[in-house]
């Protein structure tokens, strides 16, 4: 894999970049709904190959049933797969949120730790996830990358696009690290602003049409 290349022009080019997601997206909340770090860490596990606008349907019905890890591991995993099955892989999800609030009981004292680690080590959580909970709900620097930020980094020629694990490590040094939070929101609203579900016309997007 190779890393991309520092050079003056690229870092005019972030800083650019940079200016112009101020400019169209701002200071941008997370999609998610959700009141505390657990209730994220389930709404982003429960995003996983489903829209945010589907889990945001599903997420009251689910935290009115249950909104603590103590809560949740009391209840059995097909009445939750009954309430999340419009996210899909519900099975799956399922399992994993009553697991990872059973862990998170025994292990966390019932507190979703600041720590990617012991993230990464709970059931259906994996490395974006990890990082988003950190990100948004503990302050903590980084920069998870999905296939839509992934897709942009590549077409904006910030990274070459090898792998989602390379794009992670082009964006974390192209971008001062007090803004990686901010950015990785920013791109994502960027990309539902700015990406039709149909259709790519570089020329309409103010990054695409000189960056890519
Ligand atoms: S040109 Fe438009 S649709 Fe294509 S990647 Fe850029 S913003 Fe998205």
């Amino acid at each position: 894999m190779t890393q991309t290349q520092h050079t003056p022009e690229l870092a005019k080019k972030c800083q650019k970049i940079q200016r112009i997601l101020d400019a169209t997206i701002g200071s941008p909340d997370v999609p998610l709904d959700h009141s505390d770090p657990y209730t994220l860490l389930v709404a982003v596990l429960l995003s996983a190959q489903c829209t945010d606008v589907r889990v945001n349907q599903v997420t009251p019905q689910l935290f009115a049933l249950a909104q603590t890890p103590h809560a949740m591991a009391l209840q059995s995993v097909e009445v939750v797969r009954a309430i999340i099955r419009p996210c899909g892989l519900s099975p799956q999800k399922a399992a994993a949120i009553v697991g990872l609030s059973q862990i998170l009981c025994a292990e966390h004292d019932g507190h979703v730790p600041n720590d990617i680690e012991a993230l990464e080590r709970l059931p259906g959580v994996g490395h974006k996830t990890a990082q988003v909970v950190l990100a948004q709900s503990f302050g903590v620097p980084t920069f998870p990358v999905d296939t839509h930020i992934h897709r942009l980094a590549t077409r904006w020629r910030l990274t070459s696009g090898s792998s989602v694990t390379q794009t992670e490590r082009d964006l974390k040094a192209l971008f001062p690290r007090e803004h990686w939070n901010k950015l990785h929101l920013q791109i994502i609203w960027f990309g539902r602003k700015f990406c039709p579900a149909r259709g790519h016309d570089p020329s309409g997007c103010p990054i695409c049409s000189w960056a890519a």
